[in-house]
């Protein structure tokens, strides 16, 4: 596993770079059909006859064809630039591994794969699976996310190869994140001979913002986050265009549909001058009823394993496993690998622990297969 590790690693894939992607898939494209003896299908990408459009991903159907698949699903891409690599190569110190995408999330598509091998080897056939990579997940899915969604419909259940939470606890849970551009037109005029034939729009801009704040729940479990602004031209210009854009976190649906309706509302409410709201929902909520049969099974794989149970967590990050359980899919999520400081520099996987990760998922899948969906 660790030579695969640096195999993939080694391979830089920005979720923005068509070409880095495609190298990187094909030594993914090496790893696995050397592990499972069979190549992958290549999904279609948004390639354009330049090139310069997001490759599609891979995909692996293994086993008996006319039983819904267990879905393993995983991103290729990183959110690191290229050149990463030059100052943060591929490195092993005592049992931590470091490099760019090495726990988010290399080392979980390593694991996912050895894992089915490892399967095949023990019993001779394979549960009915589908494994599936994306190219785009870091940057909202817009190519692999519909793929993803078509195949947790099929699916017996999704379990999602993303790194795990603190000390290697699953994901049982995970925020809904919707995303908004609000932007104001006002007029231009100069801010010293005529400021009076000006509509300032970062003024208007400005009063919905702190508006803004009162959407969030006393509680914390809604947030409103305004992140990113602009306004202006000049100077001395009375600016004629103002946007802001804004984050937004909820625990479950109604609670996500309801701030969507709030949002629109306020900035209909407040603004004085004409206004356009782009974004809107993203990722749907993992609430905790979709994770719950995946997490009693894997709750009894670690005991079956001998290992000890390591907890699960919500959390406020989305992936694609947002996805597979808005699908109506059983889903758990963080059954990758076992470190933490995802996109940041000190991001680590703890090699010591991918044996019992892999193991971990081998087991779910096989027991999964053998269990009917839930009516
Ligand atoms: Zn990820």
């Amino acid at each position: 596993m660790l030579d695969d590790l640096d195999g993939l690693v080694s391979a830089e894939s920005p979720s923005s770079d068509p070409v880095a992607l495609r190298a990187c898939r094909s030594v993914l494209e090496d790893i696995g059909t050397r592990l499972l003896g069979k190549r992958p299908t290549v999904l279609p990408g948004a390639d354009s006859p330049g090139g310069d459009g997001t490759p599609g991903g891979l995909l692996w159907r293994l086993g008996p064809a006319g039983r819904p698949p267990v879905l393993l699903v995983g991103h290729l891409d990183t959110v690191w630039p290229l050149g990463t690599l030059r100052h943060r190569p591929f490195d092993v110190r005592e049992s931590r591994a470091t490099g760019p995408g090495v726990f988010d999330m290399k080392a979980g598509l390593v694991q996912g794969l050895h894992a089915l091998a490892a399967l095949h080897a023990t019993t001779g056939a394979y549960p009915s699976v589908a494994f599936l990579v994306t190219t785009d997940e870091e940057v909202g899915s817009p190519l692999g996310g519909p793929v993803v969604t078509q195949w947790a419909e099929e699916s017996r259940a999704a379990l999602v190869l993303e790194g795990a939470a603190d000390g290697g606890a699953l994901k049982h849970a995970r925020k809904g994140w919707s995303f908004y551009d609000i932007s104001v037109a006002g007029r231009a005029a100069h801010a010293g001979l005529d400021p009076h034939q000006g509509r300032n729009a970062l003024v208007d801009l400005a009063g919905l913002v702190v508006r803004l704040d009162r959407l969030a729940s006393a509680d914390g479990e809604t947030t409103v986050t305004p992140t990113m602004a602009a306004a202006g031209t000049t100077q001395n210009t009375v600016p004629d265009r103002a946007h802001v854009t804004i984050d937004v976190r909820a625990p479950d649906s109604a609670a996500q549909r309801g701030l969507d309706a709030a949002l629109r509302q306020l900035v209909a409410e407040t603004a004085e001058l004409p206004y356009e709201i782009s974004g809107g929902i993203n990722r749907p909520p993992l609430e905790e009823a979709h994770a719950r049969e995946v997490l009693g099974l894997a709750h009894a794989a670690f005991d079956r394993l001998g290992l000890r149970w390591p907890g699960s967590a919500r959390v406020g990050g989305v992936s694609d496993g947002n996805l597979c359980a808005a699908a109506g899919t059983p889903t758990l999520d963080g059954l990758g690998a076992v470190g933490g400081g995802a996109h940041a520099d000190h991001e680590w996987t703890d090699i010591a622990r991918m044996p019992e990760r892999a193991a971990l998922v081998g087991q779910l899948t096989a027991d999964l297969d053998s269990r009917p969906r839930p009516a």
